[in-house]
This record gives structure tokens, sequence and C-alpha cells, in this order.
């Protein structure tokens, strides 16, 4: 390969821009964001190059083929989360692998490891949620659902473990704000998931977009080299994460240009840069300037022929086939599945026994359906999905009759004789344009700015008199799209726009109110939702949510989803996270608790379990053996249950400041009415672990409780002791 080769081998372009010139001017081993149209493109360009390398093409397809229009769109990452069921999202992955490997698209860059800190943050719908065990154990199976049995499998696609790391811990928010961050506090919490991930195989990792101690990632020879590629051993390839070199020079001005940066971002190890066009002639210049050699290049090039080597791609370059398209594309086993996710990503959060409604009783009932969201389809998407912004070619998103809101299915799973009226109540938010210009000085465009609706009395009065005409009101309330995502973190968390005054008002009338909170992550509720008869959360829950949301209002099956994260009284609570390190004085802030709302692990079924009699089988044990221990649940109710037992590990003494308890196992267990049932845990003791002062993860000898129970909330953990000995 020429110089000029190799360094377009470790580009990845915007397939959105001039192709031609990337693919034969730049010789570029990558594009992402590529429509159908230039998929078929670019690979008749790679038929002119010189050496014919295959192209390896990318996208974000992070909850199902997000900008395949038509595609099966599942819940966003946050909704999955909330089943806490590995093995369906396993099955989840799978699905979008064979749907995206049908389109000719091969890497995919997902999932996202970050733990939720802020809630703030705009990417907080695209975590697994706040608990690095949690997030380490549905990342794996997504990981594995992508990669399926080998890359050499053809509906195999690359998963990518992003965004290395620690790009959550933001500041207020904002993302990718420095992020104020210990290596101790990364090995502790931030890193464990991507270790866990690079074990299970997943062969690339992105990187973040923020510094830590005044280091970009791009260049963190630590986490980069001593972490990832020394102490974990780890193979893959490493992509930056969009245009990482060139912000390097024009937004965190660390760098003098773009020689500079090339040079910097190649010697700390990076693989592939991701929508840097500069790096060309910037890497060049850089080798005739002598910052760096040509060889310096080589092991970065191995690492992408290497990718494409195992994919098979010299063989065949696994180009859009429409055969496969037509059984794999939105099939009916997809959209199956896509209800099975979007069931179990259902939260019950509050019940005063509204729910289940009751269809099977004699009376025919009046259901009012009320709110922004009852009828928003591309809203119920998400982030990362059709008209979400990230692609331009589906400007009117999927296809309408392919989402089913909660309008949709509660008119079709209400009885006939029942009666069902609707209103819009409030407006969110209208867009303004950005003071500070259109796009960023790369030519990105910038969020528009959202200006909150005032309440609007007549909607409110029509929503008003439909409720009080009704027997029931069903409210679904949440954010909109202009409220997620990058760039787009809130400074508040409170329900926008009319929404509170709605709220408020339908309380007011007196008629028992069902709160449907569709929001791509926790906000504050007002107390009229709290103190609502029934509060339920979905985060973004994809094409089937709204159906899934109706059978779990209906009683037609059981609420069996568990918070992944937790939900703040007030914004100025955050963070929130359970796991939190003990030492404060006190636990409370002088004008309101430190309490959740909803705290991490809660949900709530139809009947009711109750946990008791948790014995170990042994109390002291060695460093290489198993915590085991046995619980008893009882179903005391009428309703079937799928019920999460959690386990949490606390630590009475460490010899540095700790988490006051760590979930280290889960699992799920179906439980008839009236049955009791024994569940087993296993921790392994090797698990019981901290980072010590000086960074390293030991098992620290001494006395340790185990919790279990249904939530991570203290009232409603059985604790067991044990000692671990020397
Ligand atoms: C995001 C990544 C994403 C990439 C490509 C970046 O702005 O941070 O998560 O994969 O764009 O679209």
């Amino acid at each position: 390969m020429t110089v000029k080769e190799k360094v377009g081998q470790m580009m990845q372009l915007d397939a959105r821009d001039d192709i031609d010139d990337h693919v034969l001017a730049k010789h570029v081993g990558s594009i992402l964001h590529a429509s159908p149209e230039r998929l078929n493109q670019a690979q008749g360009l790679t038929a002119q190059t010189r050496l014919r390398i295959p192209l390896i093409v990318g996208e974000d397809c992070i909850h199902g083929h997000s900008f395949w229009i038509g595609a099966t769109i599942f819940p966003t990452q946050l909704g999955m989360a909330a089943s806490w069921d590995p093995e369906l999202i396993e099955r989840v992955a799978r699905a979008t692998a064979v749907e995206v490997a049908s389109t000719g698209i091969h890497w995919t860059f997902s999932p996202v490891l970050c733990i939720a800190r802020d809630l703030r943050w705009g990417r907080v719908g695209e975590t697994f949620g706040e608990d690095p065990y949690l997030i380490g154990e549905l990342a794996s199976a997504m990981v594995r659902g992508y990669q399926g049995d080998g890359l050499t499998d053809p509906t195999a696609i690359l998963a990518t473990a992003k965004h290395f790391a620690g790009y959550s811990e933001t500041q207020g928010g904002r993302d990718a704000s420095e992020a104020d961050i210990s290596q101790r506090k990364l090995s502790s919490w931030f890193l464990p998931p991507f270790e866990r991930v690079a074990r299970e195989g997943c062969r690339t990792f992105m990187l973040g977009y923020q510094s830590i101690d005044g280091v970009p990632i791009t260049v963190n020879d630590w986490l980069l080299n001593d972490v990832l590629r020394g102490e974990w051993g780890y193979t893959g390839t490493l992509i930056t994460d969009w245009d990482n070199v060139g912000r390097m020079v024009w937004e965190q001005q660390v760098q003098p240009d773009y020689a500079h940066a090339a040079a910097a971002a190649v010697k700390a190890g990076n693989d592939m840069v991701m929508t840097t066009p500069g790096f060309f002639a910037g890497a060049l210049e850089a080798i005739e300037l002598g910052l760096l050699a040509e060889s310096d290049l080589d092991a970065a090039v191995s690492r992408i022929l290497t990718l494409k080597f195992e994919l098979g791609l010299f063989e065949n370059p696994r180009l859009p086939d429409a055969e496969a398209q037509r059984s794999a594309v939105a099939s009916a086993a997809h959209t199956d599945l896509n209800l099975q996710i979007a069931r179990r990503s259902v939260v019950l959060l509050r019940n005063d026994g509204v729910l289940p409604l009751p269809i099977g009783g004699s009376a025919a009932k009046k259901v009012a359906v009320v709110g922004p969201l009852i009828d928003d389809a591309q809203t119920q998407l998400g982030d990362w999905a059709g008209s979400s912004g990230q692609a331009g070619w589906l400007p009117d998103g999927h296809p309408r009759q392919m989402i089913t809101t909660v309008l949709d299915g509660l008119r079709e799973l209400l009885p006939a004789e029942w009666e069902l009226s609707q209103a819009h109540g409030a407006d969110i938010l209208r867009l303004a344009p950005n003071p500070e210009g259109e796009s960023f000085p790369d030519g990105q465009p910038r969020p528009p700015v959202v200006i909150p609706c005032e309440p609007d009395a007549d909607l409110i009065a029509q929503a008003v008199a439909v409720a009080s005409a009704a027997d029931y009101v069903v409210a679904v309330v949440g954010d909109r799209i202009e409220l997620a995502g990058e760039g787009r973190s809130t400074a508040t968390l409170e329900l926008m726009g009319g929404q509170i005054a709605l709220l408020d008002a339908l309380a007011a009338t007196g008629t028992p109110m069902i709160v449907v909170l569709m929001a791509s992550k926790p906000l504050v509720l007002p107390a009229s939702a709290l103190n609502a008869a029934a509060v339920i959360w979905v985060a973004s829950p994809g094409m089937q949510g709204g159906r899934a949301i109706a059978e779990v209002a209906l009683g037609l099956i059981e609420p069996s989803g568990r918070l992944p994260i937790s939900f703040a009284r007030h914004a100025g609570q955050q963070p929130t996270f359970y796991n939190q390190i003990r030492g404060q004085h006190g636990d409370r802030y002088a004008d309101l608790t430190q309490d959740p709302a909803y705290a991490f692990g809660d949900g709530l079924s139809y009947t009711k379990v109750e946990y008791s009699d948790l014995r170990l089988r042994q109390q002291e044990l060695t460093r290489t053996e198993t915590v085991r221990a046995e619980i008893t649940l009882h179903n005391s109710g009428e309703r079937p249950v799928v019920e999460t037992v959690q386990a949490y590990l606390s630590d009475r003494v460490t010899s540095v400041s700790w988490a006051e308890k760590e979930l280290k196992a889960f699992t799920q267990v179906s439980i008839a009415p009236g049955e009791t049932v024994t569940v087993s845990i296993g921790v392994p003791v090797a698990d019981c672990s901290l980072v010590d002062a000086r960074g390293n993860r030991v098992v620290e000898a001494g006395e340790f409780s185990l919790l279990v129970g249904p939530s991570s909330r203290a009232e409603v953990l059985l604790a067991a002791g044990f000692r671990v000995t020397d």
C-alpha cells in the first residue's frame, strides 16, 4: 500500500458528503451514514480503486436498523434495560443484525456502556441505566447478538462498545464536558462493563468525546494502551468518535493543527478516524515533517484489514441483498420479538388498584385518552431512529402504519362496548433558530433552541371535559426528541410546556388518572402525577410500544419491568444513582429528602410477592469460592408474575470509602398465584471486590452482607451476613 492508501484506510467518512472524493481521492477504508443509494454508489467506486480493498460500512443501528425505512425499531437501550432480561436483549440484537446485514452494512455503533449519572445529560436514554453490573450483563448480551456465531457468519455485524470511557461523567449534564474523574473511579465503576465486553469478544471500541484531567480520550495513553490493550489484552479495533481528531484542533484547542493532531492520534493507538476529512492531509504532512513515520500507520492499518479479513469481505463484500431483505427486514418474527421486548420494558411505578382496567367486568366504561403523546408515532421511536435527525433520507421517519401508539393500542384492545374519547391537552415545545448560528465550526448543524409552550386554556378545557365525562383518564405525557440526544441535554427535568398544568387540571376532575410517562429518560413528576391512581413509565418504547402499554393497562399481560435507573424528585438532587459512596453528613437536604422518587430496581406487578427466609449455604468463604444463597418467594396475590430477584452486596468495612451496596446478581422467575418457589443466587467471592487506594481491584477479607429483594431500597431487602477469610 502507498502511504496515501494507508492513511485513507484509517479513515471513515460521511457518505452523505462527496463520496467520489472519499473513495477515489482519499482511499477511505470505511463510510458511515450511507443511504441505500449512496451504499450502492460507494461499492461501485471501490471497484475503480487500485487495490479494490472492500469498504467496511458502519451505521448507528442502536435499537434496530434505525435509518432503514421500514426496519423493526425496538425500544431504546434504556427501555430494553427495564426488562432486565439479557436473553431477550440478545435476541433483539440478533434480529437487528440479520436486518442490518441484509442491507450491506457491516458494523453497528452499539451498545452504549456509559453509566447514567446526571439525568440532565441528553444521552441518558442511550444507556442501559446506572448500574455497572446490569450494564455489563446487558451489553454483553447485545454484543453476542450482533456478532452471532462468529464474524464469518454473513448475518454477523461488528459490535462497538462505546463511549470508552467516562463520557457520561458530565459536569451539570453538559454533553462532552470535561469529566472530573480519577483513574481509580474509572476502574471502580466505569471500566468494568467495558472489560466485560472486551472479554466477550466485542471487536470494536469507540472512544468518548471528553477530556479527563486535561487529556482528550483520543490520546489517553493510560486508558488505550495500559488498560485496554495492555491489562485486558484487547486485540480489536479502536474508532474515534465523530471528528475527535479535528476537535483537538478546533474545539479543545490542545493541538495546533491537523498534522500534530493526526500524529498524536496515531501514536496513541487509534485505528479508524471517524469523520475528520482533514486527517488525510494532516497525517501526510505529519510524515513529511517527521512527526510520524510511515511505519507508525502499519499497526492501525493491519488491524483494520484484519477486521475486513475476519468478516470475509475480500471474498464476499456483503453487498445489499434484496432477497435477504425481503425475508429479514420487519419480518413477522421480528415484529413479534419487538412486542415481547416492549412488553417487558413497561414499568408500573404506582397503582392504587385502578389497574388493570376491569375489561372483564359487566359494565362498559368510558376511557379518556389525553395528552400530547397519545398518538405521536415518531416520538415513540426515540432518538437514533427514522427522522430523529442523524440521517436526512427519512424526513418523514418510519411508516406510520408500522407504529402502534397508545391511542391505537387502546382503540384496538378495549372491548367494543367501552367508549374511548381523546384530547390533545397540551403542547410541549416549539423550536427557534440557535442564536449562535446554524452550524458548529466544523459545519455540523447546531440543534435549534427549545422554547417551552405555555399552557393553553382551550386545550386544557377540552381535556378536562373528556376526562370529567369518563370513568378513567389515561394521560400520556413525557418528552420529545428535541429534548433527548447529543447536544440536547436539558437544564431542567420537569415535564415541559403545558403538561404540568394539564395533569393538575385532570387530577382536579377527580376521575381516576393513569399517567403514562413516555420519556426518553427519568423526569421529575409533579404531585398530581405522583399521587395519580397509577403511573407507568416507558422510555421511547419503539414500534410496538403503544400496544404493550395498552396490554398492561388492560391486564392482558403482567407488568414486569424494573427501573434500570433512579428517578429524581427534583433536578437539584443530581446525581440520584443508588450506589453512591458512603460517608456524607446525613442523608437529606435541608429542604428535601435525598430519596429518589423511584429507586433503581423498583417496579410493581399486579400481584404481591413475599420474600422470606434468606439463607446462605456457608457463612465463611475463601476468595475462590462462591456465596450461595437461597430465598423463598411466595405469590400471595391472584395473578401470575415474572419477578426480578435482585442481589446486592455490602462490604461492611472497607480500606477505602466505597458504595454502601452494589448489584452483583439478578434472576427472573415466573410464579403462579399462590405458588411458593425457592430461588438460588450465586455470587463469586472474586466479585466481592473493590478498588483500593493504589487502584488495584481486590477482595478484602472481612464481613459482608448479601442483600436480596425486589429493589435497591434498603427497606425491602433481606440481609444475610458472611465472612471472607484470608
Ligand atoms: C456519537 C456516536 C455515534 C457517531 C456516529 C457521534 O456523534 O457520539 O455515538 O456513533 O456520532 O454517528
